[in-house]
This record gives C-alpha cells, sequence and structure tokens, in this order.
C-alpha cells in the first residue's frame, strides 16, 4: 500500500476537472481575445469559470482575477494594498512570522523599498489573535496579511474579526486562503476580507492557476504587464484549460463540503489520537482549531528527513512542513515561530489527508510511522542521550 499524505503540498486532478479541461487543449483552443467564434467560445469558457469561481466563495464575477497560482496572487494582493497605502502616505503592513514564503519574500521586498512591516508573533497553539492585531495597527497601517489556515500545522485564524478590526481602523485586509477554500467554509461576504488568494491545485484542480478575489473598488496593481486580459490587471492569454479546471475543481470541493470535512475530521482524530501515543510526540497546533486534514506532529531525537525517506519506502508520502524549505537543513520557520525549539523542530511531520484517503490507509500510516520513528530512534545519538538522562527530553 501507498498513501499519499501531502495534500498540502498538492493534490492528485480529479478526474472530472480533466475531463472538463480536455476540449479546451484540442478542439476550444481560441484565444478568449479574438473576435472570431473560436476565440468567442474560449471566452465563454473563461466567463462561465470566473462565475463558478466567484460563487463557491459568494463573491462577483467582477471580482476575480485569475493569475498563475497561489503565489502570484499573494503577490499581487500584498503589492496593491501596500501601494494603495503609499498613496495615502502609509507605508505600514502587519503579518505574521508563520505566513507562506509567498507572503514572507514579497514583504522583504517591499521592506527593501521603504515600508516598515511587522510580523505579529505567533502563540505556541498556532493561533494569531484579534487583539495582538488590533496592538499593532497604526495611523499609518495601510494593509494586513494574515492566512486563513495555516500550511505546516493547519491551524485557523479569526479572519472575519480581524477584517472586522481592519475596517473599522480603515486598513486593507488580505487573506491567503489557499489551504483554506475547498476544506473549509470560505465565504468573501461573511468574512469581510477586501483581498483572498486561491490556488487550484490544492483542491484537486490543476497546478499554476489560481485566483485572487479583490473586492470591488480595491485599486489593484499589476505584477504582470501585458494585455488587457483580467480587467487589465493580469496580461498574457488566459490559461483557458487551467481555469476551466480550476473552476470544475472548486465546484466539486465545495459541494459536498460539510460531509466531506466531517469525513475528513474522523479520519484526523483516528491519525492524532493514534500518534499521540509515541512517547515524546507532540502536536503542533491548537488542538480544535484546525482544517480537517493537516496534523503536524514532532517526534524528539530524530530528523524530519530521514523520518520522511523511511516513510516513503514504507508507502507513505508525508512532508516535514513546508515542500518549499525542504532541501534546507533550517527547520521550519513556522514551527520556530510557535516557539518550538530548534532540536525538536527538526523532527516534524506533517501528513494532510483529504477526501480521498481511506480508514485502510490511515491504518497503514499509523503502523508504519511508529515503526519507523523507533527504527530512527535506535540508531540516534541524540535520542541515546536523551534516554540515559544526558539531556533532558523536551516533550
Ligand atoms: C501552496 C501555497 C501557496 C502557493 O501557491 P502556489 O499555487 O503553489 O503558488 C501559498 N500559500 C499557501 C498557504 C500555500 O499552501
Amino acid at each position: 500500500m501507498y498513501v499519499y499524505a501531502d495534500n498540502a503540498a498538492t493534490t492528485s486532478l480529479s478526474p472530472k476537472a480533466l475531463e472538463a479541461m480536455m476540449p479546451y487543449f484540442t478542439e476550444t483552443y481560441g484565444n478568449a481575445s479574438s473576435l472570431h467564434s473560436p476565440g468567442q467560445r474560449a471566452a465563454e469558457a473563461l466567463q462561465a469559470a470566473r462565475e463558478a469561481v466567484a460563487a463557491a466563495i459568494n463573491a462577483d464575477f467582477k471580482e476575480i482575477y485569475f493569475t498563475g497560482g497561489g503565489s502570484e496572487a499573494d503577490n499581487q494582493a500584498i503589492i496593491s494594498g501596500a501601494m494603495a497605502g503609499a498613496r495615502k502616505g502609509k507605508k505600514h503592513i502587519i503579518s505574521t512570522a508563520f505566513e507562506h514564503h509567498a507572503v514572507l519574500h514579497t514583504l522583504n521586498k517591499l521592506e527593501k523599498e521603504g515600508f516598515e512591516v511587522t510580523l505579529l508573533p505567533v502563540h505556541e497553539n498556532g493561533v494569531v489573535t484579534v487583539e495582538d492585531v488590533a496592538a499593532a495597527i497604526r495611523p499609518d497601517t495601510a494593509l494586513v496579511t494574515i492566512m486563513f489556515v495555516n500550511n505546516e500545522i493547519g491551524t485557523i485564524q479569526p479572519i472575519a474579526e480581524i477584517a472586522a478590526l481592519c475596517h473599522e481602523k480603515g486598513v486593507l485586509m488580505h487573506t491567503d486562503a489557499v489551504q483554506a477554500v475547498g476544506h473549509i467554509p470560505v465565504d468573501v461576504q461573511a468574512l469581510g476580507v477586501d483581498m483572498l488568494s486561491m490556488a487550484a491545485h490544492k483542491f484537486h484542480g490543476p497546478k499554476g492557476v489560481g485566483a485572487l478575489y479583490a473586492r470591488r473598488g480595491v485599486p489593484l496593481v499589476n505584477v504582470i504587464e501585458g494585455g488587457q486580459q483580467e480587467r487589465g490587471k493580469r496580461g498574457g492569454t488566459e490559461n483557458i484549460p487551467g481555469i476551466v479546471g480550476m473552476a470544475a475543481a472548486i465546484g466539486e470541493a465545495t459541494a459536498d463540503l460539510p460531509a466531506h470535512m466531517a469525513y475528513v475530521t474522523g479520519l484526523r482524530e483516528k491519525l492524532i489520537e493514534g500518534l499521540s501515543k509515541i512517547p515524546h510526540s507532540r502536536l503542533n497546533g491548537d488542538r480544535d482549531k484546525r482544517v480537517p486534514g493537516t496534523v503536524n506532529f514532532c517526534f524528539e531525537g530524530i530528523e524530519g528527513e530521514g523520518l520522511l525517506l523511511w516513510l516513503d519506502q514504507k508507502g507513505v508520502a508525508a512532508s516535514s512542513g513546508s515542500a518549499c524549505t525542504s532541501g534546507s537543513l533550517d527547520p521550519s520557520h513556522v514551527l520556530l515561530a510557535l516557539g518550538i525549539p530548534h532540536e525538536i523542530a527538526h523532527g516534524s511531520l506533517r501528513l494532510s489527508i483529504d477526501v480521498l484517503n481511506t480508514p485502510e490507509e490511515i491504518d497503514h500510516i499509523l503502523k508504519v510511522v511508529p515503526e519507523v520513528v523507533d527504527y530512527l530512534r535506535a540508531m540516534s545519538p541524540v535520542w541515546d542521550e536523551l534516554e540515559r538522562g544526558l539531556t533532558p527530553h523536551l516533550i
């Protein structure tokens, strides 16, 4: 048995989404900007997809801008918020220490261009508080950007409350909802955010396509200059097959959401219960304020990298946290932001399951993870020192 438990990194393409996409590679290949009928058929598909994506998050179709993925949507939202503020002399941005790198690196760039960035600390439970945001807002704050669901630990942030506070203070609010859309209810009216990012490949759509929701009146700045596509806010011939696939996937992911959430939550509870039995382990992030499918554990005395390679051998695809940092030896910035010591953050494991996983697969994970942890600990000099009492256990 081989279990794919890395859905927070990417998901498989849904067969229905693939089927919806196919004609747009072959028969309906027109450029949506062309006046002839093949072009107009592409333009109609684009419009239908825009309406479907808008409907899934309770937005108007005119508020949806298709992008080349979640990272691009994050870049465009943050740069737009920054520039809108700068025009009014506001050059302060608030975010958190555990955002995705698409957010953190965009903020770094803006800092070099004279913006001031406050990264809020994240509490040990992996949840940002409204009070912390309130305390950080200044008269010159242009933008608050806080993720909806953290991609490494799965915790859900109080976005509606933060957005309400921002509006009281006249500050724009963006949320990176890439891990939320298709996994928990996302309603832009109920949330009250000004901008929201999503990526198709995180909910069984194709890779390389995403969308930015921008409330009417929010002034967007282009990150890709070009033609008049996307109401002039994102140049480049539209990726019609990808956009059609995204629309099909978002429809499928949100259609039976309560039932899907209940099913995945049940599997996740089994996972947490089983993995918690491993001695000197801890669940990272709040026990309950979490997305159905993502769990993140630390196991003392082992290296995340070794764990992942062995799990792969034993038939489990998992992650040590962010796919973007694997390959570097630094522990996850997310776990460090939670205040987890370096030596523990190194032994982290993220399992992200979804509606395609079966109870038998969870049993398989719960069989092999304890075996591999035991095996690695038996060879670990760090574990040996812990067991002999030369260094104190931290978990
Ligand atoms: C995956 C992810 C992104 C990046 O999306 P891409 O489509 O891969 O560019 C951004 N933010 C979060 C929270 C993510 O999980």
